[in-house]
């Protein structure tokens, strides 16, 4: 009962601060990039590794106005300060600061706020005073983002995402759990070396291999070809395994000095595909690299396949992943030798951003072929 009484304190906590803001105050704050430099800093102790915590939005920083509701709400509104305020237990795990990099729902990423959030990452991980970073990300595209994270950032420092699949205002509210386990992740010497993780539900996935599974429930995140790299009791982290693909400090790819990334599109294959269209008119409008999300271990329809076939012949970047979310894709021996590039493992929208990356190094499919075997 003691228990039920101060997590409602806290929910009540939340609404209170909330509604402290005009809406005309919450849309602003919106779609925006701002940077709030050392706005967080608590009692600096030489003993606590000091985490600096990244906002950018989600359902971890939503609201709505019941309790009850885990759906119909707006992702990204709260900000960092609140987000920090409502779990005071991360103060005896690190020093923390908080910044805000964006606050949107991520199903609304851009290009753009990945380069501004690698480029601050990097800045702050190459300061000796900083030890790690937690980065509050919505659901929906935070494997993309941790994906990008884990090839671009350049330090062996721990760099983990963390969301909620409920809303602040909810009953039972993942949020507080997740950023606890995110900074004790971030804060454990362990954790160097590792590359980008994901920590939701307790469990440690890596940005290599981990996956949005579910639409709803707080258990929304798995590994499905690895298995978790590890799991959080209570503070504790426990590892099962390092990803052994190359990564932060080992990946060449450089973003530093780039202001945007080359454009590539996902299409899907299905029944009497329609999208040979939609490739044609992605490519005018500037698409360098496509995905297809193959039916089973990579196939494409030959009404889409034809199509593509006559857009990389001047020059488009085709690479095969599936709408399966388990196991491997490899182009065959023809398909390979015309130019189409198998994803392994990576599932279509994992396969764009090292498709991209791939496209910032070489536009060569034979190039591209082998850093999709390499990362
Ligand atoms: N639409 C939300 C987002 O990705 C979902 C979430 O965070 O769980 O921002």
């Amino acid at each position: 009962m003691k228990y039920f009484i101060q997590a409602f304190m806290v929910v009540c906590a939340l609404i209170g601060l909330m509604s402290g803001c005009s809406s005309d105050e919450k849309k602003s704050e919106k779609r925006e990039i701002v940077q709030t430099k050392n706005s967080k800093t608590q009692n600096k102790s030489q003993d606590k590794p000091n985490i600096v915590i990244l906002a950018t939005g989600g359902t971890i920083a939503g609201s709505i106005d019941s309790a009850i509701k885990t759906t119909g709400y707006e992702a990204g509104v709260v900000g960092v300060d609140v987000l920090i305020n409502a779990v005071p237990q991360i103060h005896n795990l690190a020093n923390i600061q908080g910044e805000q990099i964006a606050n949107i729902d991520s199903a609304d990423m851009t290009n753009e706020i990945w380069l501004t959030l690698a480029k601050r990452i990097n800045d702050l991980l190459a300061d000796s005073a900083v030890d790690g970073v937690v980065i509050t990300h919505g659901t929906d595209t935070m494997e993309e983002s941790a994906f990008f994270l884990h090839l671009v950032v350049k330090s062996d420092k721990p760099v983990v995402l963390v969301g909620a699949m409920r809303p602040s205002t909810a009953i039972s509210a993942d949020g507080p759990k997740n950023l606890y386990n995110a900074v004790a992740l971030a804060a454990n010497a362990d954790s160097q070396g590792k590359g980008v993780m994901v920590a939701m539900n307790d469990r440690i996935q890596s940005a290599r291999y981990v996956s949005k599974t579910h639409t709803l429930n707080v258990d929304a995140f798995a590994s499905p070809n690895s298995g978790d790299m590890g799991y959080i009791v209570d503070g504790k982290v426990f590892f099962h395994y390092a990803p052994n693909k190359p990564h932060t400090t080992q990946s060449t790819f450089d973003v530093s000095a780039l202001e945007s990334l080359p454009r590539v599109d996902i299409l899907y294959s299905y029944a009497n595909d329609g999208s040979s269209v939609a490739a044609q008119a992605l490519v005018q409008a500037g698409t360098k690299g496509i995905v297809v999300a193959g039916s089973g271990a990579g196939s494409i329809h030959k009404y889409q396949k034809d199509a593509l076939k006559k857009l990389m012949k001047n020059g488009l970047v085709v690479v095969q992943s599936s709408r399966i979310n388990n196991g491997i894709v490899l182009a065959n021996d023809t398909d390979s030798e015309f130019g189409f590039i198998g994803s392994r493992d990576l599932n279509p929208q994992k396969a764009r951003v090292l498709l991209m990356l791939a496209l910032t190094q070489t536009n060569d499919p034979r190039e591209i072929n082998e850093i999709f075997a390499r990362y």
